[in-house]
């Protein structure tokens, strides 16, 4: 017997027409990419979506059409979001910190037919242009008269021109909710890049569970600052979450990797929740140190995208009441797939430094989302907080299979479940933990050390600032971790200071025997210490106990 209840689809234009209703005059506050600031509420922003769909269609856009974007986060951004799914478009967002050879193949391989670019952007696009075998013209997400006079560039044309003369209002079309509706490349450190295509479904229910209290646990009283890009992974879904629970969104603009900006906004817009990768926050961080502030209004930072050093937990939490939110998830699982959020009864239980503990795991997955763990033969492995596999991973919100693959890769199993490419252990809680990438791994003497324990443990420490550990060969032990630090001072930790931050905390055997010293973290295209660098840079590296 079937239940007698409306079906009605799980659209992403059904986000906008709530909050349009709902909280009309609710601001979304934007920084320019050429400066200055922009306000409007969740209405405006509706009619200027309706605006750009009513010019796409005219345009001749037709559902599944790709169309591109090289933006930051910005309130223009936001209605290409709304106005290009609403009517069963795929907004493409790029990562312009990618490789341009990387980006022409992303464009080719998606074969977008429009592109929109904030003007930092445009000699990139000059560069790319003769490359690009897709797209018909290329807008500038700026007004006519902010056009630059000699761009290089063919077909260049005004976004507000593009929208200027289109009517405010718009009927959105009833589609089926599994249409594609966004993609976006994984960077594709080895191989080409894979393209995750978000259905209207996956990104609804994604934005609900997000939303509830253990996750990003916000609501109408919260001002939201998204410093992840949304080009990575949509800003973590935070463009839609918003206006489902009726938030305020800040958009820092191209300011995102600075301090005196970021501060600025969180204390003149009474930034309440914000999210970001760990190089961002450390950096903030170190802003705030130097300056001598402290951030008065901010409740949560959620810290994602790699693993969040005990560090930031610490400090975010004693010098400005803020408390730590570590979100684990892929580009694959939109991105979401736990988050460690304690409750009140848990911090109690396990006071100050078992919070730390427990806050610098990657917590639980939302319902929705399940996690196992399995050893290299696929045997499911026990949530005994010590049995490490690779961590698997299936949901409503999670890629079923790279856009147009042609089965290239294996990390979509026959039985459903997504493989990650992370190590991690499961607590008989169901709390996660991740302790390497499979690919960054450290094999020694047949067994693993987990880097990610090892970093926290040295990042601890007050004179390093970051560090990161990876895998160098040792002819006795196939291969041992090597401590890459940067200092935060101008002294340079010993090893013997550093030794003590492992002893007793983790086995013998793991502890590095040698630290190297370096000036400045190569970063990826994401913000993360990109360890295929380091292992480049220090390839040469023999260690002091190697006499082969
Ligand atoms: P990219 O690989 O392109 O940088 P993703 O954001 O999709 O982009 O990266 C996902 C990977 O980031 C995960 O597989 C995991 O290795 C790492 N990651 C994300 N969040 C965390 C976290 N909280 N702790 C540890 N690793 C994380």
């Amino acid at each position: 017997m079937q239940g007698l209840m409306m079906d009605r689809p799980l659209l992403i234009s059904s986000i906008l027409d709530y909050a349009a209703s709902n909280f009309a005059t609710t601001e979304i506050v934007s920084l320019g990419t050429g400066g200055g600031e922009h306000r409007y509420g969740y209405a405006e922003l509706a009619a200027r979506s309706a605006r750009l769909a009513h010019a796409l269609r005219s345009l001749g856009l037709e559902t599944g059409d790709r169309v591109a974007t090289l933006a930051w986060n910005n309130h223009r951004h936001l209605e290409l979001y709304y106005g290009v799914s609403g009517i069963g478009g795929v907004i493409h967002t790029i990562n312009p910190r990618l490789q341009p050879e990387q980006i022409a193949w992303i464009i080719n391989h998606a074969e977008d037919r429009w592109l929109f670019v904030d003007t930092t952007f445009l000699p990139l696009v000059a560069a790319l242009q003769p490359h690009l075998r897709s797209i018909e013209r290329v807008f500038v997400l700026e007004p006519a008269d902010a056009m630059p006079a000699d761009s290089g560039i063919e077909s260049l044309h005004s976004y507000e021109t593009l929208i200027a003369d289109q009517p405010d209002q718009m009927d959105w079309p009833e589609l089926d909710e599994h249409t594609a509706a966004g993609l976006c490349y994984t960077s594709g450190t080895t191989g080409h890049p894979k393209g995750v295509l978000y259905s209207h479904r996956s990104t609804v229910l994604h934005a609900y569970a997000t939303a509830m209290a253990d996750t990003a646990s916000s609501g109408r009283g919260d001002t939201i600052m998204p410093v992840v890009p949304m080009f990575h992974a949509n800003a973590w879904g935070l463009p839609y979450l918003a206006p489902i629970v009726g938030a305020r969104l800040v958009f820092p603009g191209p300011k995102m990797a600075d301090g005196a900006t970021l501060y600025s906004l969180m204390e003149d817009e009474q930034v309440t929740y914000t999210a970001g990768v760990p190089t961002i926050w450390m950096a903030l961080l170190q802003w705030l140190r130097d300056n001598d502030r402290t951030l008065t209004s901010l409740r949560y930072a959620t810290v994602g995208g790699a693993a969040c050093p005990p560090s930031i937990i610490r400090e975010f939490a004693e010098r400005h009441g803020v408390i730590t939110a570590q979100g684990w998830g892929m580009t694959e699982t939109s991105p979401l797939g736990s988050m460690s959020l304690l409750s009140a009864q848990e911090e109690v239980a396990l006071g100050e430094d078992g919070q730390v503990e427990r806050r610098a795991m990657q917590g639980r997955p939302p319902f929705g989302i399940e996690l196992r763990v399995t050893d290299d033969d696929g045997q499911l492995l026990p949530r005994d907080g010590e049995s490490a596999g690779r961590l698997q991973v299936r949901g409503a919100w999670v890629c079923s299979s790279y856009f147009r693959d042609d089965g290239q890769s294996d990390a979509h199993g026959t039985d459903g479940w997504f493989d990650t490419g992370d190590v991690a252990v499961i607590h008989p809680d169901g709390w996660l933990q991740i302790t390497d990438r499979t690919k960054d791994v450290i094999k020694s003497g047949g067994e693993w050390i987990s880097s990610i324990e090892l970093e926290n443990l040295a990042t601890s420490h007050p004179d390093v600032a970051e560090a990161a550990v990876i895998a160098r060969p040792h002819s006795r032990w196939t291969e041992r971790p090597l401590l890459v630090v940067r200092p935060s001072g101008k002294r340079q930790p010993t090893m013997n200071d550093l030794r003590a931050q492992f002893t007793g905390r983790v086995p013998d055997w793991w502890i590095p025997e040698d630290a190297v010293y370096i000036d400045e973290m190569p970063l990826t295209a994401t913000g993360k210490i990109s360890k295929l660098t380091l292992r480049e840079r220090f390839a040469d590296y023999r260690f002091p106990s190697d006499g082969a």
